[in-house]
């Protein structure tokens, strides 16, 4: 049965997409005063938002394509970003080993010039064109908070001791790490305090415009429910399936496409004893990172291939596998097999066409476009980094004030998201704090609980003085307290969102605690279908 709303159920945005970008959008518009329904079609960040490689970076290798806005936008974003949400992200030392027979990417501009100007390097990067390319890094977006490039003796240094002897030097360059997918629920749940309606597990089947308005029509996938709603506008933050909403829902002939490029990742139990990453340049000019994971692993990518649609689910294959193993085999001292692998991941990049030959070198850059010659109108998101969310949120506000006369202007960016209000160098003693007043708390425990939920950690633990005062131990350290946090709090439903997007706890519990943890869910007393409870 199709449900009809009211008169007065009319929103002001209906912003189709649970991942960073209609989050992110949900948000800001909220904050604004907007009258804000989000639709996803399944779990918030189910699809690219969880599979990054979960850096708020500017994108060094962005340099030699010349893409110089968004490498701007994107270093002074990091610090921003870092500083409302200290809990999820925190600051990362690149090591750069440096070997004279690392080459480009044989179609970026800047290799183009060079072979050009120095036709007998034969495609390899000189060493100071990487200094020149970390100068600009340090220096094209201001930073405040993160220590700037230093060069590293890569003999007399951790940093050196899992590389290969033919390494004996680097460059140490500042980023930042994000958990991507507590990102995302970390927005819609402030999107959510501010008024705005996110419905999961809601696709969007059709969306017409009946003059001003727009009517959409929704399908749950819990009982395959439709409902009508109506909106003055629509934003179209659909990711990977941007353009198959604008031809299957929107029924429009506009000529942007998406290009889709899957990126994997492997995971393997620690590989060394630093908390660095490595960027590492392959001999094919391409690059990839280890970076230091969930506290007792690393991950590894990432792959750029071609993905055939938005509906093949995206997998690292055995080639993506081999080729992300040899690619750090030709640093690492200790050779990596695929029994290392633990875990993979694969996602799929939502990238504006831009006619780019090589998926590589395809613009990460967003795109929005308004169209509001039909009547009602749609603002269609293409592109995008996790890393640009916030701005592309602003930017998407700045479209959308042109129908929405008199609204505020832009407020996110000293607004911490909830649990994160605290300065970035109170983390350390924030976590050693938990632990003495938790003291039943280990350190990997107390570590977990303050990167994913910051100063929300004292509301989940409570009163409790033992661990079973938190309900039942599904395993990993993973209570019943958690859990019903997650589902009042983060829209959680199922075991895969606790323990693949709320948290990594997947890596660690063991198949009967997953499927313990479903059981319980499925009784929990505040359970299916959590209500959200505003913070
Ligand atoms: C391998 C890889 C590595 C990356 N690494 C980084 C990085 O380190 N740093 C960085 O800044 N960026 C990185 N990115 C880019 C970043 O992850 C993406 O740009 C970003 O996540 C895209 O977010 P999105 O909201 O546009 O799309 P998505 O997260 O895919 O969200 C779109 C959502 O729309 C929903 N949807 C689609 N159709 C419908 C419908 N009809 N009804 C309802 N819902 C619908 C989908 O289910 C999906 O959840 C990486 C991307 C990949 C793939």
């Amino acid at each position: 049965m199709v449900q009809q709303p009211s008169r007065q159920a009319i929103c002001d945005l209906f912003v189709i997409g649970g991942g960073v970008n209609g989050c992110g959008i949900a948000r800001d518009a909220a904050g604004r005063g907007l009258d804000v329904t989000l639709a996803e079609m399944n779990d918030l960040a189910g699809a690219t938002s969880s599979a990054s490689t979960k850096l708020f970076h500017g994108g060094l290798r962005y340099l030699e394509y010349f893409e110089f806005r968004l490498v701007r936008e994107s270093l002074a974003e990091r610090e921003t970003l870092l500083t409302a949400m200290p809990h999820i992200s925190w600051p990362m030392r690149f090591v750069l080993p440096y070997h004279k027979s690392m080459r480009f990417e044989g179609e970026t501009p800047t290799s183009h010039l060079l072979k050009m100007i120095m036709p007998w390097m034969k495609g390899r990067r000189p060493a100071w064109l990487i200094r020149l390319g970390l100068f600009l890094y340090d220096h094209l977006g201001g930073r405040q908070l993160l220590p700037p490039t230093e060069s590293v003796d890569l003999k007399n240094s951790p940093q050196g001791a899992p590389l290969a002897d033919k390494f004996s030097k680097a460059y140490e360059y500042s980023d930042c790490w994000v958990d991507d997918s507590r990102l995302v629920a970390l927005n819609a749940r402030d999107a959510a305090a501010r008024g705005a309606k996110i419905m999961l597990h809601t696709k969007v089947i059709s969306a017409k415009r009946d003059g001003d308005l727009w009517v959409i029509e929704t399908e749950s996938a819990k009982d395959g429910a439709r409902a009508i709603h109506r909106a003055r506008m629509l934003v179209n933050a659909g990711g990977p399936w941007v353009g198959d909403i604008l031809e299957g829902a929107i029924h429009s002939n506009s000529a942007d496409r998406v290009r889709l490029v899957r990126g994997s990742h492997i995971v393997t139990r620690k590989l060394y004893d630093h908390d660095k990453c490595y960027f590492l340049q392959g001999q094919d000019g391409r690059i990839a990172f280890t970076i230091p994971y969930e506290q007792d692993f690393t991950l590894i990518g990432t792959t750029d291939e071609e993905h055939e649609g938005p509906s093949v689910k995206p997998v690292c294959t055995p080639a993506e596998q081999d080729y992300l193993l040899n690619f750090v085999n030709g640093y690492l001292k200790r050779q990596l097999t695929r029994d290392d692998i633990v875990w993979t991941y694969s996602g799929v990049r939502p990238l504006h066409d831009d006619g780019a030959k090589s998926a590589t070198a395809a613009t990460r850059d967003y795109v929005l476009k308004v169209d509001a010659s039909g009547g009602a109108p749609l603002l269609n998101v293409f592109g995008g980094k996790i890393t640009t969310y916030r701005r592309l949120a602003e930017s998407a506000l700045d479209e959308i004030a042109a129908f929405f006369p008199n609204l505020p202007g832009k407020w996110t960016a000293g607004v911490a998201l909830p649990g994160g209000d605290f300065a970035v160098s109170e983390k350390p003693a924030l976590t050693g704090q938990l632990r003495a007043e938790f003291p039943f708390l280990t350190e990997f425990w107390a570590t977990r609980l303050m990167r994913a939920y910051g100063r929300d950690a004292w509301q989940i633990l409570a009163d409790a003085t033992t661990p079973d005062q938190l309900g039942p131990d599904f395993g990993a350290t993973l209570t019943g307290a958690e859990v019903r946090w997650l589902m009042r709090h983060e829209f959680a439903r199922d075991a895969e969102d606790v323990v693949w997007r709320r948290s990594k706890l997947g890596l660690r519990m063991s198949a009967a605690e997953i499927a313990a943890l479903e059981e319980w869910m499925k009784k929990a007393p505040d359970g299916t279908n959590a209500k959200v409870v505003a913070a």
